[in-house]
C-alpha cells in the first residue's frame, strides 16, 4: 500500500498529479495508481478470445505509450512504477490465481543478470499474487529488432527447467506483450495452459484473432 497519509492523498506514479483530484470510487477500490489522464493513454479495453479451447485475455492494445512505459520500466529500471501495470486487474488476477497456477514467461538470462530483477515477478509482487517461473531462455534474442518471420525462431531458445515444482492446478500463462504470438505458442507447447493473459497485444495479433473474440463474460 502506498497511500500517502490518512487523508488518502495519492499521486500518479507516472506524472505525480494528485489522483484524488479526479478521484473516483471505483479507482479507489481497485487501488488505481495512475491519474485518469495517464490511464486513458493505455489503449483498449479488456478483450477475450477463445481459440482451440484456450482462453486469451488481453488487457490493452499495444501502442507507443505502452512501448515507452515498458522501456522506462524494464530498460531504465524504474521499479517504482511496477504497481501501475496490474493494479486495475488485481481482484481478477487474485481470483484466477486460486484456480490456476500463474506461470510467467521470462527474460533471457543475460537480461536478467543485467537488470538484476525479473520484471513480471515485480508486477505480481506489487499486487500480492503468487506466480511461478519455470521457463528460461538459453540465448539472448533481441526479439523486438527481428522480423515476424525470425521471431518464430524463439522456439529454439525458450525452455522449461527440468526440476521445477508447480502446484497441482491448471496452468495460466502470463506475458507482458504478445507480438506475433510465437513465444506464447512455444510456451504452450512446453506447458499446456488453459488460459493465457497478456498485459498488451499488438494490433496485428488482435486483428488476426478477431474471429475468435467473445464478449467479456464472467470467468
Ligand atoms: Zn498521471
Amino acid at each position: 500500500m502506498h497511500i500517502a497519509n490518512s487523508s488518502n492523498e495519492r499521486y500518479c506514479l507516472l506524472c505525480n498529479k494528485r489522483i484524488d483530484e479526479d478521484f473516483e470510487l471505483s479507482n479507489f477500490i481497485q487501488e488505481e495508481r495512475l491519474c485518469t489522464q495517464c490511464r486513458s493513454q493505455l489503449k483498449g479495453e479488456k478483450r477475450v478470445f477463445v481459440k482451440d479451447g484456450k482462453k486469451w485475455i488481453i488487457y490493452h492494445e499495444y501502442n507507443d505509450f505502452i512501448e515507452r512505459l515498458l522501456f522506462r520500466y524494464k530498460e531504465q529500471r524504474d521499479v517504482a512504477i511496477s504497481p501501475i501495470f496490474l493494479s486495475p486487474y488485481k481482484n481478477e488476477l487474485k481470483a484466477l490465481s486460486k484456480k490456476y497456477a500463474i506461470v510467467i514467461l521470462c527474460s533471457s538470462n543475460e537480461k536478467r543478470q543485467f537488470r538484476a530483477f525479473e520484471p513480471l515477478i515485480e508486477w505480481f509482487t506489487s499486487i500480492h499474487v503468487e506466480v511461478y517461473s519455470p521457463f528460461y531462455k538459453s540465448m539472448d534474442w533481441k526479439q523486438s529488432s527481428l522480423s515476424f518471420e525470425k521471431r518464430k525462431g524463439i522456439s529454439m531458445v525458450l525452455k522449461k527447467k527440468e526440476l521445477y515444482n508447480l502446484p497441482k492446478r491448471k496452468i495460466l500463462l502470463f506475458d507482458d506483450v504478445i507480438t506475433s504470438g510465437a513465444t506464447m505458442n512455444r510456451a504452450l507447447e512446453l506447458m499446456p495452459g488453459e488460459v493465457i493473459v497478456a498485459f498488451a497485444a499488438h494490433p496485428s495479433w488482435i486483428q488476426k484473432m478477431k474471429p475468435y473474440e467473445k464478449s467479456c463474460e464472467k470467468m
